[in-house]
């Protein structure tokens, strides 16, 4: 079941009374402001709690872009309903996937039950099949390779099987609202066709400060673990195996704490006030 979260975003303005602290951050996009109110209770959090304010701020810098985009003139088809990239790698960072988790665990049984089905009829497909040559190589000289270069090798791989996304249902994203930041904040500009038919390479739109990362570094330095991702048709098998680091929970201002400075090192000029501290 999804419980009541310690940390959650708020509207400017909107009632910050109770315990805990309110934390107002004004992000630099581009210049512009990005206006956010963090509510933050003095309790315990798991890594997926930090998962809905992180969609918040996804969203909010994420409009902000396509606002700028549009207002110089930029066409952006991308919308609830078009689904000519669901069949891209989709990498999500661990707080998602066990957010994830929960958020099937809540579906009727039958549609939880089909989203397994697709994930596992993926998954065999994916591990019957050679990795990316990359993949192979030892760690210590895949290092030298960056995190996009991996990424896009990855994407490439994962491209020629032509799977549809399991959450994909007559068209139609089934968790659009709780998408993954890799949904979220991939957008093109010019026509769907790009990204549909190969009408030309779709243009990307550049987000300066993706949550997708913020959450696999978050999650990496309170874990201590590598940066972390894990690739769609596998995230709910790998939570299954995974239930104690679920469990696990951090201070929730200290989460917060590193959520935003993490989100500053990608937005230097952003800045940072408390608004009450109980
Ligand atoms: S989660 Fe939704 S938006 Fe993302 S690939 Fe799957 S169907 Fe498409």
């Amino acid at each position: 079941m999804i419980q009541d979260s310690a940390i959650t975003v708020v509207e400017a303005g909107e009632a910050c009374e109770g315990e805990g602290q309110v934390i107002r951050l004004i992000l630099d996009v581009f210049g512009e402001p990005v206006d956010l109110v963090i509510k933050v209770r003095n309790e315990q959090a798991r890594l997926a709690d930090i998962v809905p304010p992180a969609r918040t701020v996804s969203a909010k810098i994420t409009d902000k872009v396509n606002e700028m985009v549009r207002f110089n003139g930029g066409t952006i088809p991308c919308r609830k309903g078009c689904s000519a990239c669901c069949n891209y790698l989709v990498p999500l960072a661990i707080p998602e996937v066990f957010r994830l988790r929960e958020e099937v665990f809540g579906m009727p049984l039958v549609r939880q039950l089909l989203i397994e089905e697709g994930c596992l009829s993926a998954a065999r497909l994916i591990l019957g099949e050679r990795p990316p040559a990359s993949f192979a190589k030892p760690a210590s000289s895949r290092a030298a390779d960056s995190a996009a270069e991996l990424l896009n090798s990855a994407s490439s791989w994962y491209a020629d099987f032509e799977l549809t996304c399991p959450f994909l249902h007559k068209h139609t994203c089934t968790i659009y609202e709780e998408r993954p930041m890799a949904c979220r904040e991939y957008s093109v500009t010019g026509s769907s066709r790009a990204c549909a038919d190969g009408a030309g390479e779709p243009q990307g739109i550049y987000i300066p400060a993706r949550m997708s990362e913020v959450l696999s570094r978050l999650a990496s330095e309170l874990e201590a673990t590598n940066v972390e991702a894990l690739i769609m048709p596998f995230a709910l098998m790998w939570a299954n195996e995974n239930p104690q680091r679920d469990e696990r929970t951090w201070p929730a201002p200290l989460m917060v704490e590193r959520f935003i400075e993490i989100i500053r090192e990608a937005l230097p000029k952003s800045s940072v006030e408390i608004l009450a501290r109980a």
